[in-house]
């Protein structure tokens, strides 16, 4: 059987459609914004509670100690046990810190360049180079703080079961000066890729030319499920310790979307000497975390348990939204050849391949049209997405009104601009 692409006719065919609907949409004075993976007002409503939390009486910790006032820097254990289980990470060596994860990355870059990590040398200040190796499509964030810092970004590609371990065990053996790599294991932003149990192991294992390599593990989505297939990612402390690298592994959690985005609790585990040498500087940085804050957090979410209820009803709001944009693209886009586009199990992230390049120029079209999308290239090291390919979408902040027009409008633009470069 002969399979014969579609003529040219075709394709002016489908590109005057195309530009037919794009002039129809912008007539219709847009304004929706897919840009950034912020949970809902509806999300947000399920963790009401926690305004009226701990309540004038209950300001005392499980210990007695009386949260209003200062100390405590590990945070409060009790919030330490609830998260120990869902992050993977012994509560003794699992701080409860400030609002958000993010905070404690960029602290983590900071203090290695200003303090001596366990293991290390040099201070990074002190090192010639500093680079971290960046799974690509990534978090683009993560790759904000390495320019911040002039951190050296190496990019090396996602798979389907995390990094290409061929490339990180090469690079890592061979040149000193990689002290890091940034990973999201579960549900990785904006993939939705989690990592295979091989993957973690090779990551533990992996010899390191730089004494102190450390993995930057950033499981901001270790509860964010959307299916029933709950993603369970292999525990990379008790990986690294067992394969003799007990300090190679930093993990970051937070509540950012469990409860509040913006005043939720974050988290840092680590090895015990890990742990007290962040300890060590933050102790100058701050006199103890929002301990009312944790109190509130753990009279709401009360156990691990608590925290996977309270995740399944941010599935039932979640999970419609993904839904809507599979059908969506499968409609707008399926059987074209023009995209290919991820369905997660979980996270916040569904992303849009458009093959072949164009993606700047359909963020372009989709933002004239009134459809704000993150940058094209900014799941990149530097911004720069070497095939033009990626596009994020983040379907947790619009109404499902809102978010099924949107969607509509990028594939349209995405039609647009593919048949338009066929053509070309
Ligand atoms: N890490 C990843 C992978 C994220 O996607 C996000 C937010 O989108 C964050 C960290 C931010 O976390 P936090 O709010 O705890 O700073």
């Amino acid at each position: 059987m002969t399979i014969t692409g579609p003529t040219t006719g075709d394709l002016r065919e489908q590109r005057d459609r195309a530009r037919r609907e794009y002039d129809e949409l912008l007539t219709r004075g847009l304004s929706f914004n897919l840009t950034r993976g912020k949970p809902s007002t509806a999300q947000l409503d399920l963790s009401q509670e926690l305004l009226e939390l701990p309540g004038a009486e209950g300001h005392t910790a499980a210990d007695g100690s009386d949260c209003r006032n200062y100390g405590g820097l590990h945070g409060l254990p009790e919030l330490r046990e609830i998260f120990a289980e869902l992050l993977q990470v012994p509560a003794g060596q699992l701080l409860a810190a400030g609002n958000s994860s993010l905070e404690l990355m960029h602290d983590c870059l900071v203090h290695a360049m200003l303090g001596r990590l366990p293991g290390g040398q040099a201070r990074w200040t002190d090192e010639e180079r500093v680079a971290f190796l960046c799974p690509v499509p990534g978090y683009d964030r993560h790759f904000a703080l390495c320019e911040r810092f002039g951190i050296e970004m190496i990019s090396v590609p996602m798979t389907d079961e995390g990094p290409d371990m061929d490339a990180v065990e090469r690079l890592v053996a061979e040149d000193p000066a990689i002290k890091g790599i940034w990973c999201v294991p579960k549900y990785s932003n904006p993939t939705g890729v989690s990592y295979s149990d091989r993957v973690v192991e090779r990551l533990a294992a992996m010899p390191a030319a730089a004494p102190d390599f450390r993995i930057f593990w950033d499981n901001a989505y270790a509860v964010h499920h959307l299916t029933d297939e709950e993603v369970e990612v292999a525990d990379v402390l008790a990986a690294c310790a067992e394969h003799g690298h007990p300090d190679r592994a930093f993990v970051f959690g937070s509540t950012s979307k469990i409860t509040f985005a913006g005043a939720g609790v974050g988290f840092f585990g680590s090895s015990p000497a890990n742990v007290d040498w962040l300890l060590a500087h933050s102790s100058k940085r701050s006199i103890g975390p929002d301990k009312v804050n944790q109190l509130r957090h753990v009279r709401f979410l009360r156990d691990a348990e608590g925290v996977r209820a309270h995740m399944r009803r941010q599935r039932a709001l979640l999970q419609p939204k993904f839904e809507a944009v599979q059908r969506i693209l499968d409609k707008e886009l399926g059987g074209t050849g023009l995209a290919r586009w991820t369905e997660p199990e979980g996270g916040y992230f569904i992303t849009l391949d458009i093959l072949g390049g164009g993606a700047a120029d359909v963020v372009r079209l989709a933002a004239q049209a009134g459809i704000a999308l993150t940058p094209a290239g900014a799941p990149y090291p530097y911004g720069k997405d070497p095939r033009d390919e990626t596009i994020r979408i983040a379907p947790s902040y619009p109404s499902p009104q809102d978010l099924e027009e949107a969607v509509t409008g990028l594939a349209i633009c995405a039609r647009l601009v593919g048949y338009e470069r066929a053509l070309a």
